[in-house]
């Protein structure tokens, strides 16, 4: 074939190859919805467990390799309770930080309480999940460590145990760079700027891995200290891509509204009006 043939059969086949692929399948390879199944989860907790020793944020020796696995709970304290039970079969206590001023849950109602409760009974960590932009940004350090102290009471008195890490929800690079210490109101700063330059991390922030795949990483051991970010609204028992698996968190808690709103109708023979 002369080099214009071997051109236009190169450009042909291409074209093919693209219509034969649909956006939805490209999607599905590039961002690895296949990685964000509970099958797939429990893979990588095999994975985690035979090649690094599981450590909490206090007892860390930094003579030893180790894992610092946490879940930030964003979306949901029910996909958190699946995680746990599935960190607690395979032997991982995790850590599990507490967002109370999320958007899509409430901490203190009695559903949320009741889940991170069962995950503290599970034997896993509970944590501190800071929104530093709550309102307005914090610049001093007394300002940020009265806030963190607020909320760390708030958590302990609620979940009657000890919270002694916290990470930032959504930081800015300017918030990671004011507060890159190692600790602030008595807790573990999970994002301080000593873990960052001495351990290995790995987070799936937004549905897919922006840098590493988690399997990669666990699979070839390159970083001997490493600290695992996962957050339980990004984990579902079907593929799905990620805008489903965040839209289902969401519809979730209205639906459960919903039911609870009828429900309560119900069982003091109330009635529900509509036109
Ligand atoms: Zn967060």
């Amino acid at each position: 074939m002369t080099r214009t043939l071997v051109r236009a059969f190169s450009s042909h086949t291409m074209l093919r190859l693209m219509c034969a692929i649909s956006p939805e399948q490209s999607n599905r390879a590039n961002f690895n919805f296949d990685d964000f199944t509970w099958d797939h989860y429990e893979k990588l907790l095999r994975l985690a467990t035979g090649n690094y020793t599981i450590a909490g944020y206090q007892e860390l020796s930094y003579r030893d390799d180790f894992l610092l696995w946490r879940h930030d709970v964003d979306y949901s304290p029910q996909r958190a309770v699946t995680m746990a039970k599935l960190d607690a079969k395979h032997g991982v206590r995790a850590n599990f930080f507490v967002l109370i001023r999320s958007d899509f849950y409430n901490f203190l109602d009695e559903e949320s309480i009741n889940a991170f409760a069962e995950i503290r009974d599970l034997g896993h960590h509970i944590g501190l999940h800071f929104d530093a932009s709550f309102q307005s940004p914090v610049a001093s350090r007394e300002g940020m460590e009265a806030r963190l102290a607020r909320e760390r009471e708030m958590v302990m008195n609620e979940l009657g145990t000890s919270v002694d890490v916290f990470s930032f929800h959504n930081p800015t690079p300017e918030l990671l760079q004011a507060f890159s210490g190692p600790s602030y109101a008595g807790m573990v700063n999970a994002y301080s700027r000593g873990f960052f330059e001495q351990i290995g991390y790995c987070s799936d922030s937004n549905g897919y891995w922006r840098f590493q795949r988690l399997e990669d990483v666990l699979t070839n051991r390159e970083h001997r200290k490493l600290q695992v970010l996962t957050h339980p609204e990004w984990w579902t028992k079907t593929v799905t891509s990620p805008h489903e698996r965040a839209f289902s968190c969401i519809d979730g808690r209205a639906n459960w509204l919903k039911s609870k709103y009828t429900g309560f109708l119900e069982q003091n023979d109330r009635k529900d009006i509509d036109w």
